[in-house]
């Protein structure tokens, strides 16, 4: 076991999109696949037909894609233990069942949906839980309770049957978990599931089970909610013989709503207004939209830190962690038991934190795709430098537009307020001295505007202080913004100089 290269999977079921919380679940095994020089595994667990969703599959690997965990074997890409997609692997599993069969760990059961109904109101009624198990087992019809005869008979005469795991009344079963110890079940918790289905697939349990083996997946890093399986599946790995080389378990806590009750679903983005989903997801049969971390302007880079940060803590102050730094620091030991509440907040936060980190130059070229999209043409450059002026106050480059239209496009309005506290009788007298002035400057830097402009003031008698906010308004129509006169710089001498006149116009 120690000395075996480490290989995880991250297996999902194409049910839908992938919520936050599977996300994070293949991050963590992207992880720690990473920082032990491991393999990452893509396996889809599609051997539930019912549940099949057009489009899932597509979704998570593009959502993976998206995040730059990049999987080392699985689906699309293939690898040494292909087909990674369980519905391509349906032939090997039903061996494991007979063989259970066999051995006396699993046995043929015919029962009919409405005997196990039956059954199941029989229990009810006696106020007692109602499980196919060691108990109830004995009055049902499976291979325990009929003859060979009677079951050899049913059986080619192409019956119904599936195959269930016959667990023992009252053994302990004990699971060794890395984030939460040894974790002790009693078989009596866990009922006879099935195994093969009549439909001739596996259930998740024996395909899971069946492919970390023969995949050689050494450890199993999956979301709590699988914790009530687990003595299921260390069942199977002693009862198929594979006990020794059984993976290592590790079950990840659950995220929780941003108040901690209960757990984050989508319903609780819908309410709050952030997303539960890495990419935007249109379900195919209703049309509905969920809206996803991508296309609300998160980075990719903000997004791996954010889910990094629900359930593991580096034991430090430091918040930032882009990928690789999270492969060095990354170790389940720091991950916790309890649940990892969502704080939308937060999210936002780290999202703010990556936007200034990124170089004006990168940020431009996202802007100029919103801009391209509201008609407005403009250059790179100068694109830069109005980026460069009006990041600090972003979460994200969606809001660049309200923060910096003025530098595309005149005023649309002037704020009201400073208007009518500001525009005094000397103010048109005040800006067309300004005009005289700016017109007459050679150059057009930030600290000779400021100058020109105080003097302007100085010499009509006037508090610069008091135009100050003003010639703000004049400029943008907005009561704040960036530093007024790099701003004054960067919309240039001809710019302002038509500003200052339009207002003059169109004010009181
Ligand atoms: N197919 C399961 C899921 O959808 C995998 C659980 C596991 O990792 O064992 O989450």
């Amino acid at each position: 076991m120690e000395n075996r290269e480490v290989r995880v999977r991250f297996a999902p079921s194409p049910t839908g999109p992938l919520h936050i919380g599977g996300v994070r679940t293949a991050l963590y095994n992207y992880l720690f696949a990473k920082k032990h020089g491991g393999k990452f595994l893509l396996r889809v667990e599609d051997t539930d037909q019912t549940r099949f969703v057009p489009g899932a599959e597509e979704y998570i690997i593009e959502a993976l894609n998206w995040l730059g965990m990049n999987y080392d074997e699985g689906v699309k890409i293939g690898g040494p233990f292909a087909p990674y997609r369980q519905s391509e692997r349906k032939d090997s599993y039903r061996q494991y069942a007979e063989q259970l069969v066999k051995d006396g760990f699993a046995y043929y059961a015919f029962d009919t949906p409405e005997e196990l109904d039956e059954m199941r109101k029989r229990m009810e009624a006696a106020k007692m839980t109602s499980s196919y198990n060691a108990v109830t087992r004995q009055n049902m019809k499976n291979s325990l309770t009929l003859s060979e005869d009677e079951v050899n008979k049913r059986i080619e005469s192409d019956e119904n049957y599936v195959i269930r795991l016959k667990v023992p009344r009252k053994e302990e079963i004990r699971v060794k978990d890395i984030i939460r110890g040894w974790v002790l079940f009693n078989s009596a918790q866990v009922d006879d599931k099935v195994l093969f289905k009549s439909d001739g697939m596996p259930t998740y349990h024996l395909a899971n089970v069946v492919d970390d083996h023969a995949m050689k997946v050494t450890h199993v890093i999956r979301g709590e909610e699988w914790l009530p399986s687990a003595p299921l599946h260390v069942l199977l790995y002693k009862y198929l013989g594979w006990e020794d080389s059984m993976p290592e378990f590790a079950h990840l806590p659950l995220i929780l709503k941003p108040d901690g009750n209960g757990k984050l679903s989508k319903r609780d983005g819908d309410k709050g207004g952030f997303p539960v989903f890495p990419l935007e997801w249109k379900a195919p049969d209703t049309g509905d939209i969920s809206s996803g971390y991508r296309e609300s302007g998160y980075f990719p880079d903000a997004v791996v830190n954010i889910l990094a940060f629900l359930g593991w803590n580096p034991g430090t102050p430091q918040e930032i962690f882009p990928l690789e730094e999270l492969v060095q620091a990354f170790s389940l030991e720091r991950v916790g038991k309890a649940g990892a509440k969502f704080d939308p907040d937060k999210a936002k936060w780290y999202n703010q934190q990556y936007l200034r980190m990124k170089n004006d130059g990168e940020l431009a070229e996202i802007f100029m795709q919103d801009l391209q999209s509201r008609g407005v043409e403009a250059d790179k450059t100068y694109v830069t430098k109005v980026t460069g002026l009006i990041k600090e106050k972003a979460y994200f480059v969606s809001e660049f537009w309200d923060l910096g239209s003025f530098f595309f496009q005149l005023p649309e309005s002037y704020d009201e307020k400073v208007i009518s506290k500001r525009w005094k009788e000397f103010v048109p007298q005040f800006l067309n001295k300004l005009v005289e002035n700016f017109k007459a400057l050679d150059g057009w830097k930030a600290e000779d505007l400021e100058a020109t402009f105080k003097n302007t003031a100085e010499s009509l008698e006037i508090n610069p202080g008091h135009v100050m906010q003003l010639f703000r308004v004049v400029l943008s129509g907005q009561p704040g913004g960036p530093v007024l006169f790099e701003m004054t710089e960067l919309l240039g001498q001809d710019e302002t100089i038509n500003r200052i006149e339009t207002a003059l116009q169109k004010l009181p």
